[in-house]
């Protein structure tokens, strides 16, 4: 009996592993676009993270040779702060986040993290030091406790739930009928936007990430559950180096930056109200996002990059 139980069990731990793969993959693939291996350099070294100052100095890229995507890019996140990026679709918003991992090497210029260049740190480190609320958060097969541990690994039950009130989701999952050992995914219980966004935050808030990405959804929650999440990722970016990828100007009004991105180029950055102040290309979009908030009651999606 003991015989069959340890190969089955050894089994089983191999099975988790292959699964966990997958889903590792298919998180890797599904929300962040990854398709081309960058390399260690052979003098990397584990990034050393003090403040988490986030720094593009004159960074050129392109994912292919023909077309360049970003133009002499320059912009410091300071050290705890959150710099929020706006442009049309396809500006370029969502390649800062993929360079930010170093998912892509740059052509030309340099990306830092507390001085140190991403090409002389290693992935690993890189990755440990970035915690990102992706726009459509994919849900493992498995079950909810799962999902929220899947931002470290080896954490303990109470921090996962201390994550989870934390994210404002403990009490519906309790409300579950299974709790915390609820299957979600694909083939479990449907979760709501707002509900998986909830778990991507309980996520990142038990990674404890010195840099926050949050990429916002392009189509608004309900606008109840759109500010509860709002007020919590204020909260957790307290304190965090964090880059917002806003298609929403509301949300982003008290960012310390707002960088204005056109085809690749920041067109205009500073604060809400310098930005308005400027009356340029901001303020215009602005604009035009109140009028839509105005007669868009009946259908709140109000997005600034459509
Ligand atoms: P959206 O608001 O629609 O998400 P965005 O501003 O985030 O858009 P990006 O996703 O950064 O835009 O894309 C910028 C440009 O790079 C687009 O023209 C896009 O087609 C191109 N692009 C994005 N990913 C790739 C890729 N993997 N290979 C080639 N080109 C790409």
């Amino acid at each position: 009996m003991i015989q069959l139980y340890i190969p089955l069990n050894f089994l089983g731990v191999i099975y988790r592993e292959i699964k966990q793969s997958l889903a590792d993959m298919e998180r890797l693939f599904t929300l962040l676009d990854q398709h081309r291996e960058v390399a260690d350099a052979p003098h990397a070294k584990p990034l050393a993270v003090s403040g988490a100052e986030v720094k593009f100095s004159h960074v050129d890229f392109s994912y292919e040779t023909k077309r360049q995507i970003l133009f002499d890019v320059d912009f410091t996140i300071q050290a705890g702060t959150t710099t929020a990026v706006v442009g049309h679709s396809g500006s370029g918003k969502s390649t800062l986040s993929r360079l930010l991992f170093r998912f892509y090497d740059i052509q030309s210029g340099a990306i830092t993290i507390d001085g140190q260049d991403l090409r002389d740190v290693t992935q690993a480190s890189l990755r440990r030091a970035i915690g990102i609320v992706p726009q459509d958060t994919v849900l493992f097969n498995d079950t909810i406790e799962y999902n929220i541990a899947y931002g470290k690994p080896d954490a303990s039950k109470d921090d996962i739930v201390a994550a989870a009130k934390a994210a404002y989701i403990h009490d519906f999952i309790e409300s579950l009928p299974d709790g915390y050992a609820t299957m979600v995914g694909e083939r479990g219980l449907k979760l709501s936007g707002g509900e998986k966004q909830r778990v991507a935050i309980a996520r990142t808030l038990l990674k404890n990430p010195a840099i926050l990405i949050f990429d916002e959804a392009t189509s608004a929650l309900d606008s109840r559950a759109e500010q509860a999440i709002q007020a919590q990722l204020k909260e957790i970016a307290q304190d965090r180096t964090t880059l917002v990828i806003a298609h929403r100007l509301s949300t982003i009004a008290d960012a310390a930056q707002i960088l204005v991105l056109d085809h690749g180029r920041i067109i205009e950055r500073g604060t809400h109200f310098e930005l308005l102040a400027a009356g340029g290309a901001y303020a215009q979009m602005w604009e035009r996002q109140q009028a839509r908030k105005e007669d868009a009651t009946a259908s709140p999606s109000g997005g600034i990059d459509s």
